[in-house]
């Protein structure tokens, strides 16, 4: 009882949050709603899409559009449109703004061995989407009010800051430990349901986790917002023995295969 008092504490300070429960069924603070999650999407999109240099080769871009989105179309919360870029830059990392953009490393392309090890990412991202994990943790880190005057076009700076902070490894890089564990639970889920192997979310979060461990500090620079951790693994291995897929799992495609090769060019 007294693990829920700081929960209880904010709901009734801020005045704003609204309590919600999430798609497996934990209770959730919600400080935005979804139309504003979508908002604040789309203007941090903006300001993200300045800074960093995107993937333009349309192969690539539309490969990862197309996995991405056969699994937003099972997710947990479908109403919203989703967007997926490549970002081009070495460092394996993906993340996801509120309301359904969604991000990908080329680094991360590269390190997947498979097209279901890249819906394995894609899964978990969406899995934080849909359990409004991003908009929560913006909430937190720079406060509802200052959102909601951002949002009334009142601050528009304020995307600029966030975007800066998120880019920075900051803003997004505090997704708690069930945040984390709800994500790859969500993702595993998208998996069995778009019939991709459920097991190669254990294997590409294995394939995280050793390359953090050869690297002194990598884990802050690789995956630094959904750092790989040996719970993970344990928690990913057990329910991805729980879920069948419909027919024999996907693995591998030749699309996937054609895209490795063009980043290689
Ligand atoms: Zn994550």
């Amino acid at each position: 009882m007294s693990r829920r008092l700081p929960w209880i504490v904010s709901f009734l300070g801020l005045g704003l949050a609204a309590c919600a429960v999430s798609p497996t069924g934990q209770p959730q603070l919600s400080l935005v709603s979804p139309a504003q999650e979508v908002e604040m999407g789309r203007q941090l999109s903006r300001e993200i899409e300045q800074k960093v240099r995107l993937v333009q080769d349309p192969v690539i871009t539309g490969y990862v559009e197309r996995v991405g989105q056969r699994l937003a179309a099972v997710s947990d919360w479908r109403e919203i449109r989703y967007h997926f870029k490549v970002v081009d830059a070495k460092e394996v990392n993906a993340f996801a703004l509120p309301g359904g953009y969604i991000y990908i490393h080329k680094g991360l392309l590269e390190a997947a061995a498979n097209e279901a090890e890249l819906a394995s990412v894609l899964g978990h991202e969406i899995g934080h989407v849909a359990a409004h994990h991003p908009a929560a943790q913006l909430s937190l880190a720079f406060g509802a009010q200052l959102i909601a005057t951002a949002l009334l076009g009142q601050n528009p700076a304020l995307w600029g800051q966030m975007a800066a902070q998120i880019l920075g490894g900051a803003g997004l890089s505090a997704y708690g430990r069930s945040q984390e564990l709800e994500a790859d639970a969500l993702g595993i889920r998208y998996l069995a349901r778009t019939g991709y192997d459920p097991q190669t979310a254990v294997t590409f979060l294995e394939k995280l986790l050793a390359l953090g461990r050869r690297e002194p500090g990598a884990i802050e620079r690789f995956f630094a917002s959904h750092p790989p951790t040996a719970e993970r693994v344990a928690r990913a291995r057990r329910l991805a023995a729980q879920v069948r897929p419909a027919g024999p799992p996907t693995v591998q495609t030749a699309e996937f295969e054609a895209v490795k090769a063009r980043l290689r060019r």
